[in-house]
């Protein structure tokens, strides 16, 4: 079944509530909610929409239905292209994050951490995950993923934290399940998710057992709380607000309090050596998908940025033109990567098609080095107005309308509205609470910097580029390029999903 979004508003508005937004228990129809969930009904918009069949949609080896790509393991480099491309997207429509990757990415690392981790273990969690994702894609759930724990001292382990609710950990073991407390901290969409994805967030140590455990539960499930921050735009209500103006998103942090976790529902506990595994997985599927959303997101910056310079009448101007091409450079590159993640992926042992790491981790540290860039580059061309534009009321009010217009205009070509609806744009995208959250969700999302420079420096194959070196300064005559060049790209029925 494809859900629809009225069928996604009954669901969700059935659920117990546990969400607080400001010391106030709230219904998940809460008006503050309502943006994020205008970003989710795209997503379930696109994939009854027959226009998007393929691309928002695919069908699942494990039900034969079809069913909405964001529920799908990939099988190819075609699929990992299609999601890349659904996001940027989907991503354009909603004016950046479409909070659907994050739990997309959680159900591929489960698929591929818990075959492995059965292969060396003799457990059966395989079985067991591809028995709840044949429901999760059966009845069309969303469901967000938890990773990032609120982890307390960073220079202390799991197990030395003070408060061992700084991590998820296991309370206790029964036949029938598990018992689990503890804080996740910035999970987004959770507030509105059907499901909530439990995983590690980082290698751990024999001493850390317990904090070994992943898991997915239902949102409003007895014992968990949402304390959650939503983000908004000034204009979210008004009806003739822009397109911009209709999505928000949210982040919680989540809190386990003795949550007993059914069998049936645990995909790890206690197999510490593969929480580093399962965190990496989680976060390299990711930073595959910031080459979806993060073009997106530039090609938003660079829209609004290259509109503001038509508004100010410096769209001609040379310094203008070299800073525009900027955001191709940006937005461009962090596709490609995704691109070649994609061709140069590979087929893990649970048939899931894994994007390439290293393509991933690049296009991923590039776009998080470069978003305040981006934002400078608006900035720039824009001038302060972003900060300093009146109140849209003001330019309708008997007493400024006319004054305002008259100030407004800075290009004989646009007209006052048209020119106010591009300033109100420029102040959305760049200097708005949104704006603020893209611009730190575009550094720390999917793990901080330091986090794709550690994967490269574990995963690059520095050893071949010394083999080259001395092999130039003639130290080695039998240099291998083909080692260094890579894997063969899997261009043939793999890319075409043949
Ligand atoms: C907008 C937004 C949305 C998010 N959505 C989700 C989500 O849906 N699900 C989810 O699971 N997570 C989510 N996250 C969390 C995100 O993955 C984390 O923010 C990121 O991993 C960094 O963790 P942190 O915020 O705790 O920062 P910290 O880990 O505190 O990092 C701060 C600095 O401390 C450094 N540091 C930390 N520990 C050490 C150490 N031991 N040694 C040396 N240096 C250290 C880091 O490198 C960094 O420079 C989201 C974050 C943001 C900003």
């Amino acid at each position: 079944m494809l859900r629809t979004r009225e069928k996604y508003h009954e669901d969700l508005f059935a659920m117990k509530p546990n969400v607080y937004i400001g010391g106030k228990r709230v219904g998940r129809d809460d008006h503050r909610l309502r943006p994020g969930i205008n970003v989710l009904d795209l997503t379930f918009d696109l994939a009854q929409d027959p226009k998007w069949k393929g691309l928002a949609t695919a069908v699942s080896p494990l039900t034969g239905g079809e069913i909405n790509r964001w529920a799908h393991l990939p099988q190819n480099s075609r699929d990992l292209l299609q999601k890349q491309k659904l996001i940027r997207l989907a991503a354009r429509r909603v004016g950046g994050c479409i909070q659907r990757c994050m739990g997309h990415d959680a159900v591929n690392a489960l698929a591929v951490y818990t075959r492995e981790v059965d292969e060396k273990k003799g457990t059966s969690y395989h079985q067991r995950f591809l028995d709840w994702l044949r429901d999760y894609q059966e009845r069309d759930l969303d469901g967000c993923c938890a990773q990032t724990d609120s982890k307390g001292d960073r220079m202390k382990r799991p197990s030395e934290q003070p408060d061992p609710d700084a991590y998820v950990h296991i309370v206790e073991e029964r036949k029938d399940g598990i018992v689990v407390s503890g804080f996740k901290m910035s999970i987004t969409q959770v507030a509105y998710a059907d499901e909530i994805i439990v995983i590690p967030t980082r290698a751990l140590t024999a001493e850390d057992r317990d904090f070994a455990v992943a898991f997915s539960l239902p949102g409003d499930w007895e014992g968990i709380s949402l304390v959650t921050r939503p983000v908004w735009l000034r204009d979210k209500d008004n009806p003739d607000a822009s397109p911009f103006c209709r999505y928000g998103v949210s982040d919680s942090v989540v809190v386990f309090d003795n949550v007993f976790v059914p069998k049936e529902r645990v995909f790890m506990c206690g197999e510490w050596e593969f929480g580093r595994r399962l965190a990496l997985l989680f976060a390299d599927s990711h930073r595959h998908s910031y080459s979806g959303c993060k073009p997106g997101v530039s090609d938003i910056l660079c829209g609004t940025t290259a509109l503001a310079a038509e508004a100010n009448n410096i769209h001609k101007v040379a310094h203008v033109r070299e800073k525009l091409s900027q955001y191709a450079g940006a937005a461009e590159l962090a596709y490609a990567a995704g691109v070649a993640a994609a061709v140069f992926g590979e087929k893990t042992s649970s048939g899931v098609f894994f994007p390439n790491t290293i393509y991933a981790n690049v296009g991923r540290r590039m776009t998080g080095e470069l978003i305040y860039h981006e934002y400078n580059l608006l900035t720039e061309i824009a001038g302060g107005i972003a900060v300093t534009l009146p109140f849209e009321e003001d330019f309708h009010a008997d007493k400024t309308r006319d004054l305002l217009k008259r100030f407004i205009v800075r290009n004989s070509n646009i007209s006052a509205d048209d020119s106010l609806k591009i300033w109100k744009l420029v102040e959305n995208v760049g200097a708005s609470p949104m704006a603020a959250w893209y611009e730190i969700a575009g550094v720390h999302g999917g793990g901080s910097p330091i986090m794709e420079t550690i994967a490269l420096n574990l995963e690059y194959d520095f050893e071949s580029k010394k083999s080259l070196a001395r092999y130039l300064a003639g130290i080695n005559p039998d240099y291998d390029d083909l080692k260094d060049i890579g894997s063969e790209p899997v261009f043939s029925g793999d890319l075409l999903g043949g």
